[in-house]
């Protein structure tokens, strides 16, 4: 595995490849990465995954400054999955130029995240138009745990008319059914087991709706969650992944992100 951290040494590197799949990372790899990553460099030429902590895309520094930071670990997984490039660009790398591209925000950005994370999506869409704009690959493959960031990202790509394939990838799950996220590594003992009942809650409520033995009841499932460990609940909505709105059919998921402790934790099933 090469590693860049400059982009015109990286872009002299693979001018060449015209078929190059792209994994953006923020780091701290674990079990959901992997299977993005795997899928890559099963299904392409060449795989470049970057590893960037994006500063415009947190709302405050603490929680910046406290992101999970796990290198030399990240290094080997990658070697072991057979990555042909890593970049790992410095913040000056990546925001000292001007893009061609214009960031499109669509105005599903509004929902959901967007209404406890002001500026978010425009981080996001900003940092990874920029590291598309760098590496020019032909697919990239992005998490449907982050659905709401997929597909605002796809939208950026149509609406630039961008020849970029966006592939969503599956969420990997432990025994417990909890979604694989860098910020887990953050909780102590006691806050993991409260997340596996909470998980089990918001299971257990999805179970009973699709049978219809329960109605959606917003102020019900939040006491829930918060009497069985979470500090705050953002939100929890069920949305028709088609139309983006609430489910008039029964094609739907339950979407929600809460916080235990500081750690905040998203995720769709
Ligand atoms: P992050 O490092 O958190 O920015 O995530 C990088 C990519 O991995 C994003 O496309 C995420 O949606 C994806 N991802 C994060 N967690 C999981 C998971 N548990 N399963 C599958 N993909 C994931």
């Amino acid at each position: 595995m090469k590693l860049f951290t400059n982009k015109k040494k990286l872009q002299k590197e693979i001018k060449n490849i015209n078929n190059i799949s792209f994994v953006p990372t923020m780091g701290a790899l674990h079990k959901g990465h992997e299977s993005l990553i795997k899928k890559s460099v099963k299904e392409s030429n060449k795989t470049i995954v970057s590893i960037f902590v994006n500063p415009k895309q947190f709302e405050n520094k603490k929680d910046f400054n406290s992101y999970p930071k796990t290198y030399k670990n990240d290094i080997k997984i990658l070697k072991k999955l057979k990555v042909n490039y890593l970049y790992k660009p410095s913040y000056s790398d990546i925001y000292n130029f001007r893009t061609k591209n214009k960031i499109f925000v669509d105005k599903f950005s509004k929902k959901l995240c967007g209404q406890h994370r002001k500026g978010h999506f425009k981080g996001v869409i900003n940092v990874v138009n920029r590291l598309i704009e760098i590496i020019k690959p032909k697919k990239i493959l992005l998490g449907k745990k982050d659905f709401q960031q997929l597909y605002l990202i796809k939208k950026h790509i149509e609406k630039n008319r961008l020849n970029i394939k966006v592939v969503p990838c599956k969420t990997i799950r432990d025994k417990n059914f909890i979604a694989y996220s860098s910020r887990l590594r953050k909780l102590n003992r006691y806050q993991n087991l409260n997340l596996i009942k909470i998980i089990k809650v918001l299971r257990n409520y999805k179970n009973n709706l699709i049978c219809k033995k329960t109605r959606y009841n917003f102020n019900k499932i939040k006491r829930d969650l918060l009497y069985a460990g979470a500090k705050k609940v953002d939100y929890i909505e069920l949305i028709d992944l088609k139309t983006l709105k609430k489910p008039k059919r029964n094609v739907y998921n339950l979407f929600f992100a809460f916080y235990i402790g500081k750690v905040r934790f998203i995720d769709n099933f």
